[in-house]
């Protein structure tokens, strides 16, 4: 693995991946390891590979704890770039646009548990080593860490990227995985579809108008999943993907080459 070390001879670490705000980073160490971050434990696999997923809001001096077989605990301190988000404040709403009625936050609260089931189901394999591509092209219409402030209260950030295109344009895995929730009519979010790729990390596939696969099912990269649609909270047709690691939100766009180059090819 092209990467670089982190300590002496004792406990090699090595860590290849962007070192920033939103970045999934490949690590590696001695067989046997176990590894701790952001309050996780880390799954490593039987040749000692892991993940690590720096959300939109990771610290910037996040601690990587070691134990290697024999008991030894190496503590290794990442420095990673830190990134400033688009922060757009909108003032002067009338209140029933701010704050969701009881029957709406119930029906909310709902939703999550489903969505917390599905992402409590984590598969060890490393399904994603197939690769990445762009789940489809088009016009990039909302952006990974961006927030809105509604008459003073910050919503939750945006986590995705939005790639607008009409309802009915066929989504394709990004890489290989398990599909772990197939739900057709979610609050904010309308259809939603979520794989698991292994060690952690998930995609999300939101405001779908029909899914293809179903739970329980493994997916291919590249096989088409589900299609766009308008579905749950949105102003228009697109696809929003999100990739969680855990609970830290991973930029999509780090994961695939620029969409410039790929263009037109799905
Ligand atoms: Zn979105």
């Amino acid at each position: 693995m092209a990467g670089w070390l982190l300590a002496g001879v004792a406990m090699a670490l090595e860590l290849d991946g962007p070192r920033r705000q939103g970045g999934l980073l490949h690590g590696e160490v001695p067989p046997g390891s176990e590894v701790r971050f952001l309050g996780h434990a880390v799954p490593v696999d039987e040749e000692g590979r892991f993940l690590l997923g720096l959300g939109r809001d990771a610290p910037e001096q996040p601690v990587i704890t070691v134990t290697a077989a024999d008991g030894s605990v190496t503590r290794h301190r990442l420095t990673i770039e830190t990134r400033a988000y688009d922060i757009q404040r909108i003032d002067g709403l009338p209140d029933n646009q701010v704050s969701p009625d009881a029957e709406t936050l119930a029906r909310i609260r709902r939703d999550a548990a489903l969505v917390r089931d599905a992402r409590a189901r984590r598969l060890p394999q490393r399904f994603f080593d197939a690769g990445w591509r762009w789940p489809l092209t088009g016009p990039i219409s909302g952006v990974y860490g961006s927030q809105r402030i509604l008459n003073g209260q910050p919503r939750q950030p945006h986590y995705g990227i939005d790639i607008a295109r009409p309802t009915g344009t066929p989504v394709r895995a990004p890489s290989d995985g398990v599909v772990t929730l197939a739900e057709p009519d979610l609050f904010f979010s309308g259809g939603t579809l979520i794989v698991d790729h292994g060690q952690g990390l998930s995609s999300s596939f939101l405001h779908l108008s029909e899914m293809l696969v179903s739970p329980g099912e493994a997916i291919r990269r590249g096989q088409v999943i589900a299609r766009v649609g308008a579905t749950g909270r949105v102003t228009g047709a697109h696809l929003d993907w999100r990739v969680n690691w855990f609970d830290q939100r991973i930029d999509p766009t780090l994961l695939v080459p620029p969409m410039q180059e790929v263009r037109g090819n799905d």
